[in-house]
């Protein structure tokens, strides 16, 4: 707006002067014609006023240079050189002709001005678009710092969730509860997903099964629960999965993921344990197009911290199965055996439930030992083992001592638990082993208590179980001892 008053003005200004330096050569043509006639009659009189006049012809000039250059300024200057020559004749004096040197040297000096002035215009001009391209340079530059800023802040918060997502992980060690995290933070931290399942593989046979999944109301019972197409590709290709729309998606048959996964979009990320894919992260949406490759990556971090964290969880599940088993016979430890006693004989007191302790030795293993080597003993006791592992499926099997050997029942009469030992020592009795073509024989005494009949106290059952141990072994082994009155 600025610039169009400013143009407007210059545009006026340069009128107003054309018109003055019109009128003022006309006014001052009208001046030196009548002075030239005055001249002719009144002698040398007015000869000062041809002078002053004819000099100011330079007015007209400057005027007419000013609002058309070169044209105008050419046509004043012409104007009075066409009237000091008329001085010069009427006037019979050729000094009114310095005049046009006046005009001329004028107009030269207004030319040089005006040349110089150009000049300075284009050095403006030049220093104008430099100054504009700068200020591009400059908001491009800041532009981009806002972008880099934002960026720079976006990063910082995914780095800052993705830490505290480490933490939250590392909070449970117990395989279920984390799978509930890992499963709930995932969905907080990519909301556009409506429900999110946890599937890891069995180790023995690599199935998948469901361990947690939410939705946006809270945890949920999913239809399948061994795993969909997609978990499958994922264990399978050991890659991350992006599906945009199921049904454009040629990869899978639409009416086996129409049955069990109601989504349009799917990702999927795997969860790796030494090196291998032992389970998938998968979100879902009803709508298509809803997740992005930037939600996938998110899901890959997440799944890689998972992965480390279910790592963990198995490492000390594991840690904590070897700690509690026994490494030659797989059975418990005499210490884990006691921590369930006292669990079992609480729960008995509550319940009113009867709770029999089975107290077994194999008889003469020293002997066994000797004869047949250390080899043969460790095979005896593993063989021992399994048969009590079989015959007492439903109670706690541990290795109370070298070749002694304890099974708590729950829920288990006593009468009920004299039955079992019978089939025990029975079966032992009857295990043909043989070495070098040698029988080896195997029996075994067993002592018999049981809560609430013998006692209520724990460790006066695992007393009297002790105690009526010795007396089979006392009363010539490969018997039971105890229950007896209940039969
Ligand atoms: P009894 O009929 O009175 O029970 O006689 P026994 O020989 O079975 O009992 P004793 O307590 O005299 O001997 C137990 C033997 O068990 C002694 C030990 O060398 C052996 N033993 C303990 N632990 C192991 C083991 O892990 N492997 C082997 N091969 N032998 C073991
Ligand atoms: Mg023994
Ligand atoms: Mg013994």
């Amino acid at each position: 707006m600025k610039q169009l008053y400013a143009s407007i003005f210059q545009i006026r200004t340069k009128r107003l002067s054309l018109a003055l330096a019109f009128l003022s050569t006309v006014f001052l043509s009208y001046g030196c014609l009548t002075t030239l006639n005055r001249f002719s009659t009144a002698s040398h009189e007015p000869a000062l006023w041809v002078g002053v006049i004819l000099f100011s012809f330079c007015i007209p000039t400057v005027l007419g240079w000013f609002s058309s250059r070169l044209f105008f300024g050419a046509f004043f200057s012409m104007t009075t050189a066409v009237f000091s020559t008329l001085a010069a004749w009427a006037t019979q004096s050729s000094s009114y002709l310095l005049f046009i040197l006046v005009q001329a040297a004028l107009c030269y000096l207004l030319f040089r001005l005006d040349e110089r002035k150009a000049a300075e215009i284009i050095i403006r001009n030049v220093e104008i678009e430099k100054a504009i391209n700068r200020k591009n340079d400059m908001e491009i530059a800041f532009r981009e710092e806002g972008t880099s800023i934002s960026v720079l802040f976006e990063k910082y918060t995914s780095y800052y969730n993705l830490r505290s997502l480490a933490d939250d992980f590392s909070a449970s060690l117990d395989l279920k509860d984390l799978s509930r995290i890992i499963v709930s933070k995932t969905m907080q931290l990519i909301p556009q997903g409506q429900r999110c399942a946890l599937f890891l593989a069995e180790p023995r046979d690599g199935q998948l099964s469901l361990v947690a999944s939410t939705n946006l109301e809270g945890e949920e019972k999913m239809k399948a629960k061994g795993g969909d197409l997609f978990d499958f590709w994922v264990l399978k290709n050991k890659k991350s999965l992006i599906v945009t729309d199921i049904q454009k998606d040629f990869r899978f048959d639409l009416q086996k993921t129409a049955a069990t996964e109601p989504a349009r979009s799917v990702i999927a990320a795997p969860l790796a344990y030494g090196g291998k894919v032992i389970g998938t992260l998968r979100l879902s949406a009803a709508e298509p197009r809803i997740f992005s490759t930037d939600e996938l990556r998110l899901l890959d971090a997440i799944s890689t911290l998972a992965s480390a964290a279910i790592s963990n969880a198995l490492l000390y599940q594991k840690t904590e199965e070897l700690a509690i088993h026994d490494s030659l016979t797989g059975l418990y430890v005499r210490r884990y055996f006691l921590e369930r006693l006292i669990e079992e004989h609480r729960r008995s007191l509550i319940t009113s439930a009867p709770l029999t302790l089975l107290m077994c030795d194999l008889d003469h293993f020293k002997a066994c030992n000797d004869r047949f080597g250390h080899g043969v003993g460790d095979y005896v006791l593993m063989k021992t083992s399994d048969l009590l592992k079989d015959k007492a499926s439903h109670g706690i099997v541990a290795r109370y001592g070298g070749e002694e050997f304890a099974v708590l029942l729950p829920k288990i009469s006593i009468q009920e638990g004299r039955f079992l030992a019978q089939a025990i020592r029975k079966s032992l009795e009857e295990t043909k082993l043989a070495v070098r073509r040698e029988m080896i024989p195997m029996t075994i005494s067993i002592g018999v208590a049981s809560v609430p009949v013998d006692t209520l106290d724990s460790e006066e059952l695992i007393r009297i179980a002790d105690r009526r141990l010795y007396e089979a072994k006392a009363k010539g082994r490969n018997r039971i001892c105890g229950g007896e009155s209940a039969l």
